[in-house]
């Protein structure tokens, strides 16, 4: 058997932290070798730092290594990073300049005009941009990101209708599990029996009319050209532990019957699928036929959690089509996200 990768986790004993060594348990190519996080956890044994809070238990060699700092040095072939985005900006370009790949989870570099905001079913071919930033930063490292944990799953079915009709325009109004915000997050009596509008000052709304238009452009000439839809985003934090759920409208660029419409979604082909990625779900959307559903405790975990559940596309008596959509904002909106793409940099022959 070939010999597995070394990832190296930073703000490993966080959220997202926790979901990538509960993935990596098991992964056919890569091993968890290192764990690093802030200075209130280095230097400690990771089983002492972290609260565990996943339902599986904490792998034992993971739970007995010595917490290190997030900086260059560690020992591993590329690093999985889940910073906060304000320490993120310095300390994922330092690792990156030191010769080490980072996958990262945090906002700071997504939208940076050579760095990658990845999803391999989608955009592929934007790791094109890794030979621009290469030369930016010298050597081999370099940084590949995913996009924040509610664009990820808006932008699987609006993929599927922008490659066969065109989309115009999209609202959308998100109810987002208290889990996004990390640990300890949200506060208990802000999120008991109410529903907080405008997550992060606003910040989410912004984020999620942004980075679709990155993710469904083109890699061209030596930049990236943003798709040009018109984009309308409304956050708001709900009290679900896990699983995001969105409240979508289209505007189509051409018209088409609802059946065809929701056909497009529900038979929308990834790239990659002939990769054979070992998290790579299939299908990657599924549509369900219940108006009903989706629902965030009932389907966030389809396809291992990196599924996004799409339920039937209805007409819309504003924009053309409405629908509903549920993806897991830890696995396929962090940390399945973030294997996935170091799956897919593997496999291309860009990893290790
Ligand atoms: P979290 O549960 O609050 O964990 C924060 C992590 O960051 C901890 O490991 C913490 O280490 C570490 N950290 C904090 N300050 C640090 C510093 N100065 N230097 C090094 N490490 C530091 O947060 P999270 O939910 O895992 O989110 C982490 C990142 O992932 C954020 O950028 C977030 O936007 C992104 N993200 C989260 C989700 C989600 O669903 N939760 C989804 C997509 C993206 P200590 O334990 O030592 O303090």
């Amino acid at each position: 058997m070939k010999k597995k990768l070394r990832a190296g986790i930073f703000a490993a004993t966080g959220t997202v932290g926790q979901r990538l060594i509960q993935l990596l348990a098991n992964h056919p190519w890569f091993e968890v070798s290192a764990v690093a996080a802030s200075d209130n956890s280095a230097g400690k044994k990771y089983a002492q730092a972290t609260r565990w809070m996943l339902e599986t238990p904490l792998p034992d060699s993971v739970a007995a290594m010595t917490v290190q700092s997030c900086k260059p040095g560690l020992d591993c072939d590329f690093v999985l990073s889940s910073l906060p985005s304000e320490v993120a900006e310095r300390a994922e370009e330092d690792m990156a300049r030191s010769g080490i790949p980072v996958i990262s989870n945090a906002g700071s570099h997504r939208m940076k005009p050579d760095v990658p905001l990845l999803i391999p079913e989608i955009n592929p071919d934007h790791l094109d941009a890794l030979a621009v930033q290469k030369q930016r930063i010298g050597g081999k490292g370099y940084i590949v990101t995913n996009p924040n944990c509610t664009s990820i799953g808006l932008v699987f079915p609006l993929a599927a209708l922008h490659r066969k009709f065109g989309v115009e325009a999209v609202s959308v109004v998100t109810m987002q599990a208290i889990s996004g915000a990390g640990y300890p997050g949200v506060a208990s009596l802000d999120i008991l029996d109410n529903v907080l509008p405008a997550i992060g000052g606003g910040d989410e709304d912004r984020k999620v009319e942004t980075e679709p238009l990155k993710l469904l452009g083109q890699w061209k000439n030596g930049a990236f050209v943003d798709a040009s839809i018109r984009m309308s985003a409304q956050t708001h934090r709900v009290n679900v532990r896990d699983g995001h759920l969105e409240a979508v409208s289209v505007k189509l660029s051409e018209s088409a019957p609802r059946e065809v419409v929701e056909a497009a979604i529900r038979e929308f082909r990834s790239p990659i699928d002939e990769l054979g990625l070992p998290s790579a779900p299939r299908p990657v959307i599924i549509v369900e036929n219940n108006i009903e559903r989706p629902q965030p405790r009932l389907d966030r975990d389809r396809g291992n959690g990196m599924a996004v559940v799409v339920g039937p596309v209805q007409p819309c008596a504003v924009l053309d089509y409405k629908f509903r959509l549920c993806s897991h904002n830890t696995i396929r909106g962090a940390a399945g996200a973030a294997i996935l793409n170091a799956e897919l940099l593997y496999a291309k022959g860009l990893l290790g």
